[in-house]
């Protein structure tokens, strides 16, 4: 129990070790202007070996799966030819220079390979791939590996498909992603709202509104003529999907099409009943925030073309929402920002600095990685992305500071989109397993704060607690919107709350956002990252060719897969789980203990919820990384 903030543990002033920190760590306003990111990777934030020996495994699959599809077709005999003829190949073109510590594994590895042929499971491939990205950090192994990456690539299929077929092939080592044979149900693209890779949409609505000015006509055609479009919003069984913050977004062209970004509403409906498993049903689609003749309100009796392209439209707006808005800026900048504030500001010792730091582990890394290499010019968002990259970068510097800390306070941000009560809306996986974690990390981190403020005097009296707050706040700091009380933390209540967000952000929501873009995002028929049509044409009839020239073109599919494969694959570190005796206090043991435990609770909750529904794993806190790593 803390007496006064004389003689508090927590208020020794530690100047030396704070100043070191506050030198290693500084803020930068200037990567993805004007967020607060760190300048340049403080020493011991780098990933470590394990991290990447995780990433090498998963490039193993991806190049393997892309090399036979670009060149399988050369006249060797088997896929492990190939792999050796292409490692020969890159050898030959010089892509790997002589002068670094990785020709010691090219020159231990490859001879072998070479002459004794690779494992069915390429596995050897694993410690040189290792060497790869561990070294690339240097710059001539940063070209070195854009040439390897180019020779991949070449004789990739190009071009726009001409049948959904065309997809299909481009996983002859990998299989095809399971949602490429559901992802035209209405079903699934009405789940995909409530347990998809984006499901934080989702709104309740008394009326479709003015801007979508769906018809009764409409709704009954889909709902039946016993249910009425004014009933259903009067018994709170109207949903909608806004992409409006989308509206005026600017198309990109790179790498060489132009690229479509649209900002559509969608409206969704729950049958009438009281029946506990009654779904969403999509009925309407606006692909334009003006309605209009540009902007016709389709519904599934529009034509299946007409349907199938509009219900894309709103995948490819979610999708375009979802990696700079709800992935980027609200879970990986979000919690960078807490990060730097946390390190410059409470010293190793103090107890809140010992319960955040396990859920940082490379997350500056990361960051820092994404802003160099993936949301800048020439990367894979400039690539893969709807808008041109600065507009891309603008949504995510949107996406940040329009999320209020006060406001995303879990159970608050169901209540604010009127889908916080079951018994109206009954079937929300996200909603039930998110908070299912939330009270379990609020449990733990409640007791665990318990221990170190007895009261609300002992959280207004912590000096480095409150300079830790007004920091990460400021203009100065983490320019994090809307974060305290009164620009402090007076109570315990509201720190238990804040505590629990940021580490709820750094796993559990990160891992609901993270890990679906493989299996629900990868596939560029289903949810191509950007449209390759205007989508204000569809006054006329839709045919099946419209359809597939708004969907990603094959090598942009390719590419799109091989990044979100790698983004959605590893899984380093799990919550809940801390080193053996990281917590010194012994009095934490049995608060810890308690929190694995209900962690496994809620495990088997999920595992029981999905005998009865369409399975949603990714809140399985056996699959939840303890921090933001990828
Ligand atoms: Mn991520």
């Amino acid at each position: 129990m803390i007496a006064s903030s004389q003689d508090n543990p927590i208020n020794v002033l530690n100047a030396d070790s704070l100043t070191i920190a506050r030198q290693e760590y500084q803020y930068n306003y200037t990567h993805i202007p004007p967020l607060a990111m760190v300048d340049t990777i403080p020493p011991g934030e780098d990933f470590t070996n394990s991290w990447y020996f995780l990433l090498a495994q998963q490039v193993r699959g991806i190049f393997v799966n892309t090399l036979i599809t670009n060149r399988g077709n050369r006249g060797s005999e088997s896929i492990r030819d190939d792999v050796r003829l292409f490692i020969l190949e890159v050898l030959l073109k010089g892509a790997i220079p002589f002068q670094t510590n990785i020709i010691v594994k090219v020159l231990q590895i490859v001879p072998q390979i070479l002459a004794q042929g690779i494992s069915r499971d390429f596995r050897e491939l694993d410690d040189l791939l290792f060497s790869i990205l561990k070294d690339s950090g240097i710059t001539i192994l940063r070209d070195s590996l854009q040439k390897v990456i180019e020779i991949l690539y070449e004789g990739q299929p190009k071009g726009r498909a001409t049948s959904l077929k065309d997809y299909e092939k481009l996983f002859p080592v990998l299989g095809v992603p399971s949602i490429a044979t559901t992802f035209q149900e209405d079903e699934v693209f009405a789940y995909m709202r409530v347990a998809g890779y984006n499901p934080v949409m989702i709104q309740r609505v008394s009326s479709p509104g003015d801007r979508f000015p769906v018809t009764e006509e409409h709704y009954q055609a889909v709902m039946g003529t016993d249910d009425s479009l004014a009933t259903a919003g009067e018994e709170g069984r109207l949903y909608l999907t806004d992409y409006r913050l989308l509206e005026g977004a600017i198309g990109g062209t790179y790498p060489y099409y132009q690229k479509y970004l649209y900002a559509p509403l969608a409206l969704f409906a729950l049958p009438k009943g009281s029946d506990p498993n009654r779904q969403l049903c999509p009925v309407a689609i606006q692909c334009g925030q003006t309605p209009g003749s540009d902007y016709p309100i389709i519904t599934p009796n529009s034509g299946k073309y007409a349907w199938l392209f509009a219900k894309t439209v709103v995948q490819i707006a979610d999708g375009n929402v979802h990696e700079p808005v709800t992935h980027l800026a609200r879970t990986h900048l979000f919690v960078g920002a807490f990060v730097l504030a946390t390190h410059r500001q409470l010293r190793r010792t103090h107890p809140l600095s010992i319960l955040l730091r396990p859920h940082f582990e490379g997350t500056l890394a990361i960051n820092d990685a994404a802003q160099q290499a993936l949301i800048a010019p020439g990367g894979g968002v400039d690539r893969l992305l709807a808008a041109t990259i600065d507009n891309s970068r603008v949504l995510a510097v949107y996406g940040l500071q329009s999320y209020s800390f006060n406001n995303a306070i879990l159970p608050k941000q169901f209540k604010q989109r009127g889908v916080d009560d079951p018994n109206v809306l009954p079937v929300y996986p996200y909603r039930d397993d998110a908070l299912l974690v939330w009270d379990a990390i609020h449990q733990w981190v409640s007791s665990y704060l318990n221990l170190y403020y007895a009261t609300d005097e002992d959280v207004k009296k912590d000096v480095a607690l409150q300079a830790w707050v007004a920091e990460a706040r400021s203009y100065d700091g983490g320019r994090i919107s809307d974060f305290g009380e009164n620009g402090a933390i007076e109570t315990r209540e509201y720190l238990a709350d804040a505590i629990t967000l940021i580490i709820f952000t750094a796993s559990a929501q990160h891992a609901a956002v993270n890990f679906p873009q493989v299996g629900l995002m990868g596939y560029g028929a289903a949810v191509p990252l950007a449209g390759y049509a205007p989508a204000s044409f569809l006054t006329k009839e839709v045919s099946e060719e419209d359809y597939l020239k708004l969907l990603a073109p094959l090598d942009q599919a390719q590419r799109q897969y091989n990044l979100l494969a790698l983004l959605s694959s590893v899984y380093y570190n799990k919550l809940g789980e801390y080193s053996q005796g990281y917590f010194t206090d012994p009095q934490v043991q049995p608060l810890l203990q308690e929190f694995q435990s209900n962690l496994k609770q809620v495990e088997a909750t999920i595992n029981q919820r999905n005998l009865k529904r369409p399975p949603y794993k990714y809140l399985l806190p056996s699959k939840i990384p303890q921090s933001i790593n990828i």
